[in-house]
């Protein structure tokens, strides 16, 4: 799980994180929702420490990600990220992409790494598209494949930042079939995202953010279906 304690993150003068404390037990899913600004990437990012905290600390199982010692390679291989943008390496089939880290960082055979991805290429319904090239698929595709490829490295955590907002909104439904299905399978999720059908159904909590602060959690049905403070619901009115 991961376990944030007064997280405070500035760029500049600007202060984005305004000292958050949040959790996500092992096998739960917590969908972190608010508005553009709000810092939930930046959040995100502090856990894997794409960005590095102002003051707090974080802890993803065993790792103190804010520890000065922190191995952060080792700490990196336990989490699984997705981007809005889903980075694929153009130049190398789907099955490549979901080979390459794993022979490189695992150091995995050839055979090994093929077997293991072919079967997370399979749960996302694209083994049969693994010759491909990323350009040859659809947006959907190419983020289930992004999926595919992190499950590749065996994470204890996987983060998601806005999975389907840069979607045809025809491959939306399958991409959140797959998260739905990973959260059905254990797998601890923190994930940003607009998508309140899929909060409502999938989160076992939900988080909603403003400006750098934690203002309201607790089960989608209270979050979403029945906001207590001026905020949530003003937000919620604007997106739902
Ligand atoms: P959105 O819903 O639009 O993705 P967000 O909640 O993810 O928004 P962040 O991307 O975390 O918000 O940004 C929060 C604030 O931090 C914004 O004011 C943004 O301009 C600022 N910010 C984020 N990253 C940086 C950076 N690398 N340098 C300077 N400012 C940054
Ligand atoms: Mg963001």
């Amino acid at each position: 799980g991961v376990t944030i304690t007064g997280l405070h993150k500035s760029f500049g003068d600007n202060e984005v994180l305004k000292g958050i404390d949040m959790s996500v037990a092992p096998g739960e899913v917590v969908c972190l929702i608010g508005a553009s600004g709000s810092g939930k990437s930046t959040l995100l990012r502090c856990v894997n420490r794409l960005e590095t905290p102002n003051a707090g600390t974080i802890t993803v199982g065993e790792h103190e990600a804010t520890h000065p010692d922190v191995n952060l390679d080792a700490m990196r291989r336990q989490i699984g990220m997705v981007f809005q943008q889903f980075n694929l390496f153009p130049h190398l089939s789907v099955l490549e992409n979901c080979t390459i880290t794993p022979r490189r960082v695992l150091g995995q055979s050839k055979a090994e790494a093929e077997t293991e991805a072919l079967a997370q290429l399979d749960a996302v319904g694209l083994k049969h598209l693994s010759e491909r090239r990323p350009d040859q698929l659809s947006g959907g595709q190419q983020q289930r494949v992004a999926i595919a490829r992190a499950l590749t490295m065996k994470p204890q955590l996987m983060l998601f930042d806005e999975p389907t907002s840069a979607l045809d909104p025809e491959t939306v439904g399958d991409v959140l079939a797959s998260m739905r299905e990973l959260a059905e399978a254990g797998m601890t999720m923190l994930v940003v995202t607009h998508e309140m059908g899929f909060a409502r159904e999938v989160a076992d909590r939900v988080v909603f953010m403003d400006q750098g602060l934690v203002v309201e959690e607790g089960p989608a049905s209270s979050v979403i279906g029945a906001p207590q403070q001026p905020r949530t619901q003003d937000f919620l009115r604007r997106v739902l």
